[in-house]
């Protein structure tokens, strides 16, 4: 069968689409442990709330109203109000329900922005979005209508005790001309547990504005809600901003929530967009999350039960990781917010897409780092010594997969 330009993108079954495959169906192996995807954690005290929650909303009927009616085009217009109200309150901005418009998850959102932005335009110049810093969330990758709609640089690398390091945006070799048409980062980041210092979103704000383009942070792991954030950084928005927050990393990723704060022109562009694709984003999320900002729980449940739970499991697995490799060319990235860790094998002798297949082999899924080095052909043995390993599952899984990845990574290194 025959597809257009279109279909021919977005049909194919690229490596990284095998191995989510891989990821999800978990090997068809019962016993695989699985250190790869991005489900957030089944959190009881999460769990238990969703289902008093839903129970409520089912006597009230507000439950069977969001799942029985079509929002507008922009979003459930209560949530909207609401959350700006929330925000206002919480970080003093001025943000009112002309700023903010839901999608069906905020992958949904990045698809729109960066092919509002990116790609050919009727001048004929064609414009790329920067990602100032990769490694970068794999998600973005495939997603602009035209091929190589991003353009990237390398970071520079802090190393700090006990064998972590912290990657930072590197300023001096960062060019911005005419065919840059915005910048993203994620903050936390997906997948290394960065968050960008507030000095480094300062600088890239101020780069934007220079340039004359919008600043984008997808912000599905920061604050207010879910709150996986383990710095003490200042959130960031403003006129040039464009943030983008979820509802998945609260342990709501079925209802496809994610949520656009920008400029009123951007908001009724995005608005546009959505009436076409989808007629209108799910009101079952907002719906929750309105009763859930109404209450009080959304910002208390992100302080006090989700962000200590991942802080503690990020601690927890660290230790683990580096009894069990005390080797000194083992390194792991700073956890600093997310859901994940970026482990770094100096001079593995082998890449982390062979010893993906190696852990594979026996049971163990983990991300090999090359998929995340998106946007540029960078010719650095870094990008093929580092895994993504998310530390969700239940600690004897995480023990189970540690072990397994000492044995296979000794081996490597013995080959050298
Ligand atoms: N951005 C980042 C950094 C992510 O890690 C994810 C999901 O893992 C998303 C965006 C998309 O999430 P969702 O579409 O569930 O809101």
């Amino acid at each position: 069968m025959q597809f257009s330009k279109f279909g021919n993108k977005f049909s194919q079954h690229s490596g990284i689409t095998q191995l989510m495959d891989d990821l999800n169906d978990g090997l068809r192996n019962p016993d695989a442990i699985m250190l790869g995807g991005g489900n957030p954690a089944a959190i009881p005290e999460m769990l238990e709330h969703f289902e008093d929650l839903s129970r409520r909303m089912l006597d009230d009927g507000s439950l069977v109203a969001a799942l029985s009616n079509y929002d507008g085009p922009q979003g459930k217009t209560a949530f909207i109000a609401a959350l700006a109200e929330m925000l206002n309150k919480t970080y003093g901005w001025q943000v009112t329900s002309k700023n903010i418009m839901l999608t069906n998850g905020s992958q949904c959102a990045f698809f729109y922005l960066f092919n509002l932005f990116g790609g050919q335009y009727d001048d004929g110049s064609f414009k790329k979005i920067l990602l100032p810093l990769t490694p970068e969330y794999i998600g973005y990758a495939d997603s602009g209508l035209d091929p190589d709609i991003f353009t990237s640089f390398k970071p520079t690398i802090e190393h700090l005790d006990n064998r972590q390091f912290k990657y930072h945006v590197d300023f001096d070799a960062l060019e911005i001309d005419e065919s840059v048409a915005a910048i993203c980062a994620s903050r936390p980041t997906n997948p290394t547990g960065n968050v960008l210092t507030d000095e480094e979103i300062a600088k890239l704000d101020k780069l934007a504005r220079a340039n004359n383009i919008p600043l984008i942070i997808d912000n599905a792991y920061g604050v207010p809600f879910p709150n996986i954030i383990f710095e003490d950084v200042k959130p960031f928005w403003n006129e040039n901003t464009i943030l983008c927050s979820s509802l998945s990393k609260l342990g709501l990723p079925g209802v496809r929530c994610g949520i656009i704060i920008a400029q009123e022109e951007i908001i009724t562009a995005l608005s546009n967009i959505n009436g076409i694709v989808s007629l209108s984003p799910c009101g079952v999320g907002p719906a929750l999350a309105l009763e859930m900002i109404k209450t009080g729980d959304l910002l208390s449940l992100s302080e006090t039960v989700i962000k200590p739970f991942y802080q503690k499991k990020a601690k927890r697995s660290i230790e683990l990781l580096q009894k069990a490799i005390p080797d000194n060319r083992f390194k792991i990235h700073k956890p600093e917010g997310a859901i994940f860790l970026w482990l770094w094998f100096e001079g593995l002798p082998i890449s982390t897409k062979e010893l993906y297949q190696r852990l594979k082999q026996r049971g163990l899924l983990i991300v090999p780092g090359e998929y995340f080095f998106i946007g540029s052909d960078l010719d650095w043995d870094h990008t093929r010594e580092c895994l993504r390993m998310n530390y969700v599952q239940y600690d004897d899984a995480i023990a189970r997969g540690i072990e397994i990845l000492k044995e296979e990574v000794e081996k490597a290194y013995a080959e050298s």
